[in-house]
């Protein structure tokens, strides 16, 4: 939930976790605003609907700031996609890995999983063209089709003195406008993101010369795995 009086998203995660239900029918009103209209063929949306939902067991909410917590949160869900079709990514097992750990898309304590996939697509099409380096093609598409839900913000001096300086700055309202914030920083002049070189990890974070494990647990788990590599 977008904070007003901190300019800060706040996102929930549901600490009892997620499960996988099957729908009826994904009718309009489970309609996710996803701030990307590309288009979306018949068949294909049929099969996507059949993948169900998503929906949140209820417990305690543990919290957290994207704009701090999830640096690469645009580039970890493009990673969800793949384009071989066989392959059916991203899995059931794919959709519950994000959510657990970065909660539902949306608001409210369900969606479609549909609606995960179409996300992760079109992110994942934005992700190729910039490693590809076709930014330029990719802002076009970028001012064509996506349309974040953001507000804006005024922001002073950083330490609360007057100062007649102020700015503005664009602000996600939920985790879909916030992965297509950062995919729009990307597209610019922001900061480049690198994958975690830890093998089994999929995140990514801003990128700085010399780092190169999003944590220390990643970090541990490589050298581990090179200790074992040399001693085999
Ligand atoms: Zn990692």
């Amino acid at each position: 939930m977008y904070d007003q009086l901190t300019g800060e998203l706040t996102w929930h995660v549901d600490m009892a976790g997620y499960e996988i239900i099957e729908t009826e029918n994904l009718g309009s009103a489970q309609q996710t605003n996803l701030d990307a209209n590309f288009y979306r063929p018949d068949k294909q949306e049929a099969y996507y609907a059949r993948r169900g939902a998503v929906r949140a067991k209820g417990g305690e909410l543990r919290s957290y700031k994207p704009s701090i917590d999830a640096p690469g949160l645009a580039r970890r869900l493009a990673g969800l996609y793949d384009e071989d079709p066989l392959l059916n990514r991203p899995t059931d097992a794919d959709v519950l890995d994000f959510v657990s750990r970065y909660g539902l898309l949306s608001a409210g304590t369900e969606m479609p999983i549909r609606d995960v996939i179409y996300t992760s697509k079109y992110l994942y099409l934005f992700s190729v063209a910039i490693d590809s380096a076709d930014k330029h093609r990719a802002r076009q598409l970028f001012n064509e089709r996506v349309l974040p839900t953001i507000t804006v913000r005024l922001v002073g001096s950083k330490t609360g003195r007057p100062t007649a300086n102020w700015t503005l700055e664009p602000k996600p309202t939920d985790l879909i406008s916030a992965a297509w914030l950062q995919m729009a920083q990307e597209l610019t002049h922001g900061k480049s993101l690198k994958k975690c070189a830890a093998p089994d990890c999929l995140e990514w974070f801003p990128e700085r010369t010399n780092k190169r494990f999003c944590n220390n647990r990643c970090k541990m788990a490589f050298r581990n795995a090179q200790k074992h590599q040399q001693s085999d």
